[in-house]
């Protein structure tokens, strides 16, 4: 595997998380899930950490967290991030 790929890796599971990638708020991320600033953490995985579901709310206002600016994000970080069809998509 080429190296540069690794920061992608979730850092709980072997899934690319280029298409889930995210800023959450400090409070989510270090308090809760117990994260170093740096590493990424699949939208699954950062669920299991915090227990729960991930709200709106929890994300910042960065614009990568704004579907229309970042189109190829996956559909459940989609789902986490609007608020909307969140129940189409349950903790694994
Ligand atoms: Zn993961």
């Amino acid at each position: 595997m080429h190296k540069s790929k690794r920061k992608w890796i979730c850092v709980d599971c072997p899934r690319n998380t280029k298409h889930e990638h995210y800023f959450v708020n400090n409070s989510v991320w270090c308090e809760e899930a117990k994260m170093p600033e740096t590493g990424m953490l699949c939208v699954q995985c950062l669920e299991g950490r915090i227990g729960r579901r991930l709200e709106p709310s929890d994300f910042t206002d960065a614009f990568i967290n704004d579907p229309r600016k970042n189109p190829t994000m996956s559909d459940l970080l989609r789902s986490r991030i609007t608020g909307v069809n969140n129940d189409n998509f349950q903790l694994a």
